[in-house]
Protein backbone atom coordinates (compact mmCIF):
# COMPACT_ATOMS: atom_id res chain seq x y z
CA UNK A 1 0.00 0.00 0.00
CA UNK A 2 1.15 3.35 -1.21
CA UNK A 3 0.49 6.06 1.97
CA UNK A 4 3.36 7.92 0.47
CA UNK A 5 3.71 9.88 -2.80
CA UNK A 6 7.18 10.85 -2.26
CA UNK A 7 9.78 9.29 -0.16
CA UNK A 8 12.40 11.68 0.24
CA UNK A 9 14.10 10.41 3.00
CA UNK A 10 16.85 8.13 2.03
CA UNK A 11 19.52 8.77 4.54
CA UNK A 12 17.49 7.45 7.52
CA UNK A 13 16.98 4.36 5.40
CA UNK A 14 16.06 2.74 2.13
CA UNK A 15 13.30 0.41 0.65
CA UNK A 16 15.04 -3.17 0.51
CA UNK A 17 16.00 -3.32 -3.20
CA UNK A 18 14.41 -6.84 -5.62
CA UNK A 19 17.76 -8.43 -5.68
CA UNK A 20 18.04 -8.20 -1.72
CA UNK A 21 14.85 -9.74 -1.15
CA UNK A 22 15.06 -12.21 -3.87
CA UNK A 23 18.68 -13.03 -2.79
CA UNK A 24 17.57 -13.64 0.65
CA UNK A 25 14.36 -15.34 0.78
CA UNK A 26 16.02 -18.88 0.05
CA UNK A 27 18.07 -18.44 3.25
CA UNK A 28 14.54 -17.67 5.17
CA UNK A 29 12.27 -20.70 3.52
CA UNK A 30 14.75 -23.54 2.82
CA UNK A 31 18.38 -23.42 3.59
CA UNK A 32 17.80 -22.19 7.19
CA UNK A 33 20.58 -24.58 8.89
CA UNK A 34 23.19 -23.19 11.30
CA UNK A 35 26.37 -22.06 9.43
CA UNK A 36 28.28 -23.24 12.19
CA UNK A 37 27.00 -26.90 11.63
CA UNK A 38 28.80 -29.87 10.11
CA UNK A 39 26.15 -31.53 8.26
CA UNK A 40 25.55 -30.32 4.96
CA UNK A 41 22.58 -28.44 4.87
CA UNK A 42 24.29 -26.02 7.86
CA UNK A 43 27.49 -25.94 5.28
CA UNK A 44 25.35 -24.79 2.66
CA UNK A 45 24.62 -21.38 5.27
CA UNK A 46 27.92 -20.95 5.51
CA UNK A 47 28.80 -21.21 1.52
CA UNK A 48 26.35 -18.34 1.42
CA UNK A 49 28.02 -16.07 4.21
CA UNK A 50 31.36 -16.90 2.84
CA UNK A 51 30.54 -15.90 -0.82
CA UNK A 52 28.67 -12.31 0.76
CA UNK A 53 32.05 -11.69 2.55
CA UNK A 54 34.08 -12.15 -0.52
CA UNK A 55 31.47 -9.71 -2.61
CA UNK A 56 31.08 -7.27 0.14
CA UNK A 57 34.70 -6.87 -0.03
CA UNK A 58 35.27 -6.80 -3.26
CA UNK A 59 32.94 -4.08 -3.55
CA UNK A 60 35.25 -1.82 -1.21
CA UNK A 61 38.34 -3.68 -2.32
CA UNK A 62 39.16 -5.34 0.39
CA UNK A 63 39.69 -8.70 1.29
CA UNK A 64 37.19 -11.34 2.78
CA UNK A 65 39.21 -11.51 5.91
CA UNK A 66 39.09 -7.84 6.47
CA UNK A 67 35.13 -7.94 6.63
CA UNK A 68 33.20 -8.86 10.32
CA UNK A 69 29.39 -8.58 10.08
CA UNK A 70 27.97 -6.59 12.67
CA UNK A 71 24.53 -5.88 13.26
CA UNK A 72 24.83 -2.57 11.38
CA UNK A 73 26.34 1.09 11.49
CA UNK A 74 26.33 1.84 14.68
CA UNK A 75 27.91 -1.46 16.56
CA UNK A 76 30.69 -1.55 13.55
CA UNK A 77 31.58 2.08 14.63
CA UNK A 78 31.92 0.81 18.14
CA UNK A 79 33.83 -2.18 17.53
CA UNK A 80 36.30 0.08 15.45
CA UNK A 81 36.94 2.87 17.66
CA UNK A 82 37.08 1.02 20.89
CA UNK A 83 39.13 -1.45 19.42
CA UNK A 84 41.60 1.12 18.58
CA UNK A 85 40.93 2.60 22.03
CA UNK A 86 42.47 -0.86 23.22
CA UNK A 87 45.36 -1.06 20.99
CA UNK A 88 46.24 2.73 21.83
CA UNK A 89 45.80 2.70 25.66
CA UNK A 90 48.35 -0.50 25.41
CA UNK A 91 50.83 1.60 23.90
CA UNK A 92 50.23 4.50 26.24
CA UNK A 93 48.77 6.15 23.56
CA UNK A 94 45.31 7.77 24.25
CA UNK A 95 44.81 10.74 22.20
CA UNK A 96 42.23 10.73 19.26
CA UNK A 97 41.16 12.98 16.81
CA UNK A 98 37.61 12.91 15.57
CA UNK A 99 35.81 16.28 14.26
CA UNK A 100 32.47 17.80 15.45
CA UNK A 101 29.68 16.48 12.73
CA UNK A 102 29.88 12.89 13.73
CA UNK A 103 27.04 10.55 13.75
CA UNK A 104 26.34 9.83 17.54
CA UNK A 105 27.36 6.32 17.34
CA UNK A 106 30.92 7.77 17.16
CA UNK A 107 30.12 10.69 19.05
CA UNK A 108 28.96 9.19 22.04
CA UNK A 109 31.39 6.05 21.95
CA UNK A 110 34.08 9.09 21.95
CA UNK A 111 32.55 11.02 24.89
CA UNK A 112 32.78 7.06 27.05
CA UNK A 113 36.27 7.23 26.49
CA UNK A 114 36.77 10.40 27.46
CA UNK A 115 35.65 9.54 30.95
CA UNK A 116 38.03 6.60 30.79
CA UNK A 117 41.04 9.18 30.27
CA UNK A 118 41.32 9.29 26.80
CA UNK A 119 41.93 12.45 25.04
CA UNK A 120 39.61 13.96 22.50
CA UNK A 121 40.52 16.49 19.21
CA UNK A 122 37.21 17.48 17.87
CA UNK A 123 37.97 19.17 14.45
CA UNK A 124 36.04 21.70 13.72
CA UNK A 125 33.89 21.42 10.43
CA UNK A 126 34.03 25.09 8.91
CA UNK A 127 30.49 27.08 7.54
CA UNK A 128 31.02 24.89 4.57
CA UNK A 129 30.87 21.21 6.59
CA UNK A 130 34.26 20.10 5.35
CA UNK A 131 37.52 19.07 8.06
CA UNK A 132 40.85 20.79 7.21
CA UNK A 133 43.69 18.55 6.38
CA UNK A 134 45.96 20.77 7.57
CA UNK A 135 44.18 21.39 11.25
CA UNK A 136 43.98 17.61 11.07
CA UNK A 137 48.06 17.19 10.54
CA UNK A 138 48.24 20.22 13.05
CA UNK A 139 46.24 18.32 15.39
CA UNK A 140 48.44 14.93 15.14
CA UNK A 141 50.23 14.10 18.72
CA UNK A 142 53.13 11.67 19.47
CA UNK A 143 50.26 10.14 21.91
CA UNK A 144 47.74 10.25 18.91
CA UNK A 145 46.44 6.37 18.43
CA UNK A 146 43.23 6.83 15.80
CA UNK A 147 41.42 9.47 13.85
CA UNK A 148 38.35 8.73 12.86
CA UNK A 149 36.65 10.85 10.41
CA UNK A 150 33.16 10.32 8.59
CA UNK A 151 32.80 9.70 5.08
CA UNK A 152 29.96 11.58 4.03
CA UNK A 153 27.50 13.44 6.86
CA UNK A 154 24.38 12.17 6.74
CA UNK A 155 22.42 15.26 7.70
CA UNK A 156 24.18 17.80 5.27
CA UNK A 157 25.69 15.32 3.32
CA UNK A 158 29.24 16.89 2.93
CA UNK A 159 32.25 14.68 1.56
CA UNK A 160 35.54 14.59 3.71
CA UNK A 161 38.89 14.46 1.88
CA UNK A 162 39.42 11.33 3.00
CA UNK A 163 42.34 10.13 1.10
CA UNK A 164 44.20 13.06 1.92
CA UNK A 165 43.61 12.30 5.72
CA UNK A 166 44.39 8.19 4.82
CA UNK A 167 47.68 9.23 3.52
CA UNK A 168 48.33 11.38 6.18
CA UNK A 169 47.69 8.89 8.92
CA UNK A 170 49.27 5.91 6.75
CA UNK A 171 52.47 8.30 7.09
CA UNK A 172 52.36 8.66 10.68
CA UNK A 173 52.04 5.08 11.18
CA UNK A 174 47.88 6.06 12.80
CA UNK A 175 45.05 4.21 12.51
CA UNK A 176 42.80 5.62 10.43
CA UNK A 177 38.80 4.63 10.87
CA UNK A 178 35.80 6.33 8.66
CA UNK A 179 32.08 6.18 9.19
CA UNK A 180 30.86 5.11 5.42
CA UNK A 181 27.60 4.17 6.51
CA UNK A 182 26.41 7.36 3.78
CA UNK A 183 28.69 6.66 1.31
CA UNK A 184 28.85 3.03 0.63
CA UNK A 185 27.24 2.12 -2.48
CA UNK A 186 26.37 5.98 -3.28
CA UNK A 187 29.66 7.52 -4.23
CA UNK A 188 32.62 4.88 -5.26
CA UNK A 189 35.41 3.78 -2.27
CA UNK A 190 38.46 2.29 -2.66
CA UNK A 191 40.19 1.38 1.02
CA UNK A 192 43.12 0.48 -0.18
CA UNK A 193 43.66 3.53 -2.91
CA UNK A 194 42.50 5.90 0.18
CA UNK A 195 44.75 4.81 2.76
CA UNK A 196 41.18 3.66 4.96
CA UNK A 197 42.47 1.35 8.53
CA UNK A 198 38.82 0.46 9.25
CA UNK A 199 35.49 1.41 7.46
CA UNK A 200 31.77 0.95 9.30
CA UNK A 201 29.25 0.56 6.68
CA UNK A 202 25.05 -0.57 7.23
CA UNK A 203 23.10 -2.29 4.27
CA UNK A 204 19.43 -0.54 5.72
CA UNK A 205 21.37 2.62 4.02
CA UNK A 206 21.87 0.63 0.45
CA UNK A 207 18.72 -0.80 0.12
CA UNK A 208 19.32 -3.84 1.75
CA UNK A 209 17.45 -4.75 4.86
CA UNK A 210 17.85 -3.35 8.25
CA UNK A 211 20.17 -4.94 11.22
CA UNK A 212 22.89 -6.06 9.25
CA UNK A 213 26.21 -4.23 8.70
CA UNK A 214 29.85 -4.81 8.86
CA UNK A 215 32.87 -3.59 9.58
CA UNK A 216 36.17 -3.68 7.69
CA UNK A 217 39.60 -3.83 9.28
CA UNK A 218 42.57 -3.74 7.35
CA UNK A 219 44.58 -7.09 7.74
CA UNK A 220 46.67 -7.26 11.06
CA UNK A 221 44.42 -4.73 13.41
CA UNK A 222 43.50 -6.81 15.83
CA UNK A 223 39.52 -6.04 16.60
CA UNK A 224 38.17 -6.19 20.10
CA UNK A 225 34.93 -7.80 20.72
CA UNK A 226 32.06 -6.28 21.86
CA UNK A 227 29.76 -9.55 22.18
CA UNK A 228 31.54 -12.63 23.69
CA UNK A 229 30.26 -16.00 23.29
CA UNK A 230 30.71 -18.39 20.21
CA UNK A 231 33.91 -18.36 17.80
CA UNK A 232 31.99 -17.13 14.87
CA UNK A 233 33.44 -13.68 12.79
CA UNK A 234 36.51 -16.24 13.94
CA UNK A 235 36.29 -14.75 17.36
CA UNK A 236 35.36 -10.79 16.38
CA UNK A 237 31.97 -10.99 16.70
CA UNK A 238 29.83 -13.56 18.64
CA UNK A 239 26.55 -14.82 17.78
CA UNK A 240 24.57 -17.12 15.01
CA UNK A 241 24.96 -15.43 11.93
CA UNK A 242 22.08 -13.70 10.61
CA UNK A 243 22.69 -15.30 7.35
CA UNK A 244 19.46 -13.88 5.50
CA UNK A 245 20.19 -10.59 6.02
CA UNK A 246 23.97 -11.25 5.51
CA UNK A 247 22.87 -12.56 1.76
CA UNK A 248 20.65 -9.45 1.24
CA UNK A 249 23.39 -6.70 1.99
CA UNK A 250 25.62 -8.57 -0.28
CA UNK A 251 22.99 -8.81 -3.26
CA UNK A 252 22.10 -5.06 -2.61
CA UNK A 253 25.94 -3.55 -2.41
CA UNK A 254 26.28 -5.22 -5.37
CA UNK A 255 23.53 -3.66 -6.89
CA UNK A 256 24.06 -0.21 -6.25
CA UNK A 257 28.20 -0.79 -6.45
CA UNK A 258 27.51 -1.93 -10.38
CA UNK A 259 25.47 1.30 -11.35
CA UNK A 260 27.19 4.15 -8.78
CA UNK A 261 28.11 6.20 -11.85
CA UNK A 262 24.75 6.15 -13.48
CA UNK A 263 23.30 6.83 -10.04
CA UNK A 264 25.36 9.49 -8.94
CA UNK A 265 24.98 11.50 -11.97
CA UNK A 266 21.10 11.25 -12.19
CA UNK A 267 21.01 12.10 -8.69
CA UNK A 268 23.45 14.81 -8.93
CA UNK A 269 21.57 16.60 -10.90
CA UNK A 270 18.24 16.00 -9.69
CA UNK A 271 19.52 17.33 -6.35
CA UNK A 272 21.04 20.48 -8.24
CA UNK A 273 17.58 21.13 -9.49
CA UNK A 274 16.44 20.77 -6.09
CA UNK A 275 18.70 22.98 -4.45
CA UNK A 276 18.47 25.90 -7.40
CA UNK A 277 14.52 25.41 -6.77
CA UNK A 278 14.41 25.69 -3.14
CA UNK A 279 17.06 28.87 -3.02
CA UNK A 280 14.62 30.99 -4.98
CA UNK A 281 12.16 30.61 -1.10
CA UNK A 282 13.54 34.30 0.59
CA UNK A 283 15.94 33.86 3.38
CA UNK A 284 17.17 30.27 3.11
CA UNK A 285 20.67 28.60 2.73
CA UNK A 286 22.15 25.32 1.35
CA UNK A 287 24.09 23.36 4.61
CA UNK A 288 27.21 22.30 3.95
CA UNK A 289 29.11 22.89 0.67
CA UNK A 290 26.95 22.73 -2.70
CA UNK A 291 29.78 20.32 -4.60
CA UNK A 292 31.57 18.47 -2.19
CA UNK A 293 27.97 16.24 -1.40
CA UNK A 294 26.26 13.32 -1.62
CA UNK A 295 24.68 13.21 -4.86
CA UNK A 296 21.06 12.37 -3.30
CA UNK A 297 21.69 15.24 -0.47
CA UNK A 298 19.83 18.35 -0.03
CA UNK A 299 20.02 20.24 3.58
CA UNK A 300 18.46 23.90 4.00
CA UNK A 301 17.70 25.91 6.48
CA UNK A 302 14.70 28.79 6.65
CA UNK A 303 14.52 31.35 8.94
CA UNK A 304 11.62 32.17 10.10
CA UNK A 305 9.69 28.98 11.14
CA UNK A 306 9.97 25.57 13.02
CA UNK A 307 11.45 22.63 11.22
CA UNK A 308 8.84 20.03 12.91
CA UNK A 309 5.77 22.30 11.33
CA UNK A 310 7.21 22.02 8.11
CA UNK A 311 7.63 18.23 8.22
CA UNK A 312 4.31 17.48 9.23
CA UNK A 313 2.85 20.05 6.73
CA UNK A 314 5.35 18.33 4.27
CA UNK A 315 3.71 14.83 5.45
CA UNK A 316 0.02 16.00 4.75
CA UNK A 317 0.91 16.41 0.90
CA UNK A 318 2.74 13.11 0.66
CA UNK A 319 6.00 13.66 1.16
CA UNK A 320 8.54 12.02 4.00
CA UNK A 321 11.73 14.83 4.89
CA UNK A 322 13.84 14.87 7.55
CA UNK A 323 14.37 17.69 9.78
CA UNK A 324 18.24 16.44 10.59
CA UNK A 325 18.85 13.11 11.64
CA UNK A 326 16.44 10.56 13.08
CA UNK A 327 18.20 10.25 16.29
CA UNK A 328 17.62 13.88 16.69
CA UNK A 329 14.39 14.16 15.33
CA UNK A 330 11.65 13.94 18.71
CA UNK A 331 14.19 16.18 20.95
CA UNK A 332 14.03 19.95 21.10
CA UNK A 333 17.63 20.74 20.66
CA UNK A 334 19.13 21.48 17.31
CA UNK A 335 21.51 19.60 15.11
CA UNK A 336 24.92 19.41 16.69
CA UNK A 337 25.79 19.24 12.93
CA UNK A 338 24.08 22.65 11.95
CA UNK A 339 25.78 24.28 15.01
CA UNK A 340 28.97 22.93 14.31
CA UNK A 341 28.46 24.59 11.03
CA UNK A 342 27.98 28.22 12.00
CA UNK A 343 23.85 28.14 11.91
CA UNK A 344 22.83 29.69 14.89
CA UNK A 345 19.81 28.00 17.41
CA UNK A 346 16.93 29.62 15.81
CA UNK A 347 18.17 29.14 12.30
CA UNK A 348 18.92 25.52 13.21
CA UNK A 349 15.34 24.97 13.90
CA UNK A 350 14.31 25.72 10.50
CA UNK A 351 15.97 22.85 9.00
CA UNK A 352 14.58 20.72 6.33
CA UNK A 353 16.54 17.42 5.16
CA UNK A 354 15.74 15.96 1.59
CA UNK A 355 17.62 12.89 0.72
CA UNK A 356 16.08 11.34 -2.90
CA UNK A 357 16.08 7.77 -3.75
CA UNK A 358 17.47 6.41 -6.94
CA UNK A 359 13.54 6.38 -8.66
CA UNK A 360 12.92 10.17 -8.21
CA UNK A 361 11.83 11.99 -11.03
CA UNK A 362 12.31 15.75 -12.22
CA UNK A 363 8.19 15.62 -11.52
CA UNK A 364 8.94 14.87 -7.44
CA UNK A 365 11.77 17.42 -7.39
CA UNK A 366 8.95 20.25 -8.69
CA UNK A 367 6.18 18.98 -6.80
CA UNK A 368 8.87 19.18 -3.85
CA UNK A 369 10.17 22.46 -4.65
CA UNK A 370 6.18 23.52 -5.05
CA UNK A 371 5.29 21.81 -1.45
CA UNK A 372 8.43 23.39 0.41
CA UNK A 373 7.73 27.33 -0.72
CA UNK A 374 3.95 27.15 -0.03
CA UNK A 375 4.68 25.15 3.42
CA UNK A 376 7.40 27.77 4.30
CA UNK A 377 4.78 31.03 3.16
CA UNK A 378 2.36 30.08 5.17
CA UNK A 379 4.13 29.54 8.42
CA UNK A 380 6.04 32.00 8.17
CA UNK A 381 2.36 33.81 7.97
CA UNK A 382 1.78 33.01 11.29
CA UNK A 383 5.34 32.67 12.65
CA UNK A 384 5.77 35.94 15.02
CA UNK A 385 9.30 35.52 14.66
CA UNK A 386 9.02 36.19 11.26
CA UNK A 387 6.74 39.01 11.66
CA UNK A 388 9.33 40.84 14.58
CA UNK A 389 12.41 39.97 11.74
CA UNK A 390 9.83 41.94 9.01
CA UNK A 391 9.00 44.64 11.08
CA UNK A 392 13.33 45.30 11.80
CA UNK A 393 13.18 43.81 15.13
CA UNK A 394 16.07 41.57 14.75
CA UNK A 395 18.59 41.02 11.90
CA UNK A 396 17.80 37.98 9.34
CA UNK A 397 20.76 35.77 9.39
CA UNK A 398 20.17 34.37 6.07
C1 LIG B 1 22.64 5.43 9.84
C2 LIG B 1 24.00 5.81 10.25
C3 LIG B 1 24.68 5.11 11.27
C4 LIG B 1 24.02 4.01 12.05
O1 LIG B 1 23.81 2.85 11.30
P1 LIG B 1 22.78 1.74 11.85
O2 LIG B 1 22.93 0.59 10.92
O3 LIG B 1 21.42 2.36 11.78
O4 LIG B 1 23.21 1.42 13.24
C5 LIG B 1 25.97 5.47 11.56
N1 LIG B 1 26.58 6.47 10.91
C6 LIG B 1 25.97 7.17 9.92
C7 LIG B 1 26.72 8.24 9.22
C8 LIG B 1 24.67 6.86 9.56
O5 LIG B 1 24.08 7.55 8.60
Amino acid sequence: MDLYKIYADNAATTKMSGAAINAMMPYITEYYGNPSSLYSFGQKAREAVEAARESVAKCIGAQPREITFTSGGSEADNQAILSAAALGRKSGKMHIISDEIEHHAVLHTLKKLEKEGFSVTYLPAHSDGIVRVEELEAAVREDTCLVTIMYANNEIGTIQPIKQIGEICRNKKILFHTDAVQAVGHIPLNVVSEYIDMLSASAHKFHGPKGIGFLYARKGIRLTNLIEGGAQERGRRAGTENVPAIVAMAAALNEAVGHVGEYSNKASALRDRLIAGLSEIPHSALNGDAVKRLPSNVSFCFEGIEGESLLLLLDDKGICASSGSACTSGSLDPSHVLLAIGRVHDVAHGSLRLTLGDDATEEDVDYIIKSVKEVVEYLRGFSPVWRDLCNGKGKFIL
